[in-house]
């Protein structure tokens, strides 16, 4: 563990799990965060949630006390927007999103233009004889992230703009199958949209969160890093530890998210980081030894 901190000149920190837990700053992350600064670590923070953009994400860390800049935050609503800049999708075309306001916030700050979005939610189809729903032969790209107004109509209209046009993106933001907007149980992830227009579209799409590379290759390009100066902090094993082992990082698991030792140590476990702790916070102990 003392090696990890020595060894290492950047950390890239999973967000729900590691360092909050839905809306509630985890103990010890402050003082963490403030000590691997001053150690003159870099501190990237990752996060597959895309209902929110960078500056969305700003706001939140301001909220707990914590201060980040917005290239320091990696949000899959973010990634989905610099993936649509890296295959030079086409200005004059237009984007369908199913997803919430993260996303439009990245496609608006990248300057390309979208239409759907959470507002789409409520539109009624009125199926008569012969009645096809229209839509924009100008989309050329759909982007699809958690969407909690999700209906038949966006559905349908994203359908046929993959169905329809077979040169149309295809971009998920993340696959996450559930995520837990209360404490209370699991609820339905980003996953559930994105397998919904697998299903009808009978298309894969380009996936740009974690365990996906593409996060990765940015922030390696962006900090000039090698990988094997970087280390993954996550609380899934499935999504986090797989996107470090995966890009030949070091890999941390914290128990302070979703993933229980029993889980980490069972032998249907196939997925092993580096080394685990019970929370980041652990960090501060190990330093002072
Ligand atoms: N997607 C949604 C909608 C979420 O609410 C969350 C966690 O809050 C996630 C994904 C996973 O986020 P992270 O990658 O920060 O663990
Ligand atoms: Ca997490």
């Amino acid at each position: 563990m003392s090696a990890l901190l020595n060894d290492v000149d950047c950390f890239i920190f999973d967000c729900d799990g590691v360092i909050w837990r839905g809306e509630c700053l985890i103990d010890g992350i402050p003082e963490t965060l403030d000590m691997l600064r001053s150690m003159g670590k870099k501190l990237v923070f990752v996060t597959n949630n895309s209902t929110k953009s960078r500056a969305g994400y700003v706001k939140k860390f301001t909220g707990l006390g914590l201060s980040v800049k917005p290239e320091e935050i990696y949000s899959s609503s973010y990634a989905a927007a610099a993936y649509l800049e890296a295959v030079n999708f086409d200005k004059n075309k237009k984007v369908y999103v199913v997803g919430e306001v993260g996303i439009q916030e990245e496609l608006d700050l990248k300057g390309f233009t979208h239409t759907g979005g959470p507002e789409d939610g409520d539109k009624k189809i009125q199926l008569s004889k012969g009645y096809a729903m229209p839509h924009d032969p100008e989309v050329g790209a759909v982007v699809v992230g958690f969407d909690r107004n999700i209906n038949y109509y966006k559905l349908q209209y994203a359908t046929l703009c993959l169905r329809e046009n077979p040169g149309c993106l295809f971009v998920a933001t993340n696959l996450d199958a559930v995520t837990h907007l209360t404490d209370a149980q699991e609820w339905a992830g980003g996953g559930s949209m994105v397998g919904a227009l697998k299903g009808s579209s009978q298309r894969e799409p380009t996936v740009v969160g974690k365990p996906a590379d593409f996060m990765l290759q940015n922030i390696a390009d962006q900090f000039g890093l090698e990988r094997n100066q970087i280390c993954m902090v996550g609380d899934r094993l499935d999504t986090d530890i797989l996107f470090g082992k995966n890009g030949g990082l070091t890999t941390c698991l914290v128990l302070s998210g979703v993933t229980r030792e029993e889980t980490l140590l069972s032998p249907e476990n196939t997925i092993h980081p580096d080394c685990y702790m019970s929370s980041l916070a652990e960090l501060l102990k190990i330093k002072e030894k």
